[in-house]
């Protein structure tokens, strides 16, 4: 009998799992880990949940309406927030996040601060990186980024743990490159309270380039699911 289930969501999830492996073993140390972000954004909650019942650990999600409607139908996995966030949306995502990739400004990160000082939580968060320089995208330019990491090593209740970005669509490889100078650069500053742990960036494009540059989040969704309505 022929089941309901999102077989090619399931399909496409254990290939891009295979192709993130593969270009790990290739191109990375045996010692490094690259995560695979399962990105949800508009894919119902069943289908969400056949990639967790194969394997998916780690969830990106992009809008916090869209979150809320779905959060508590997911299975157990960790989750992300990778999309644009308004400093008024802040709590409703707080709770159940564990990092927050989309940190652009010291406005945003002081108020995620002062939401968490309030549960008496400290919550994981990365600078969003511009590194194309693109008057359309979010992001801190690359110049500016040691500025935020300075004022958010300030903040109690907020942990700067690395850098995500999202370049422009020709040559992804040459900023995935960038991102990468820069991550180990801000690294080797070794600012108080700030760490360069996660480097978030590659998308169904261009994983396999980010995971040569050093990613070791990549976030992937329609290469799984098929491309968005
Ligand atoms: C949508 C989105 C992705 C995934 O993009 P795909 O090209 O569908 O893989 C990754 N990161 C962010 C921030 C996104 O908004």
């Amino acid at each position: 009998m022929m089941r309901k289930v999102n077989s090619l969501a399931v399909e496409g999830f254990k290939r891009v799992r295979y192709n993130v492996a593969e270009a790990k073993a290739k191109y990375r140390r045996e010692d490094e880990t690259v995560r695979l972000m399962v990105v949800t954004k508009t894919v119902p909650y069943e289908t969400v949940n056949q990639v967790i019942d194969a394997g998916a650990e780690l969830l990106g999600e992009n809008r916090v309406q869209e979150y809320l409607e779905k959060k508590d139908f997911y299975k157990e996995a960790e989750v992300h927030f990778i999309g644009r966030l308004q400093t008024n949306k802040v709590k409703y995502i707080i709770d159940n996040v564990k990092c927050i990739h989309s940190v652009d400004s010291i406005r945003l990160a002081g108020e995620i601060d002062k939401l968490a000082a309030k549960k008496g939580i400290v919550i994981n968060v990365l600078a969003e990186v511009n590194i194309g320089g693109e008057k359309s995208k979010g992001g801190v330019v690359p110049e500016m980024v040691e500025d935020l990491a300075y004022g958010i090593s300030e903040l109690e209740n907020i942990r700067l743990c690395g850098l995500m970005t999202i370049p422009p669509p020709e040559n992804s490889e040459v900023y995935f490159d960038k991102m990468q100078a820069l991550f180990h650069t801000l690294g080797s500053k070794k600012i108080r309270n700030v760490s360069m742990d996660i480097l978030s960036m590659g998308m169904s494009a261009d994983y396999v380039e980010a995971i040569k540059h050093g990613a070791n989040i990549v976030r992937v969704g329609s290469g799984i699911f098929g491309a968005r309505k």
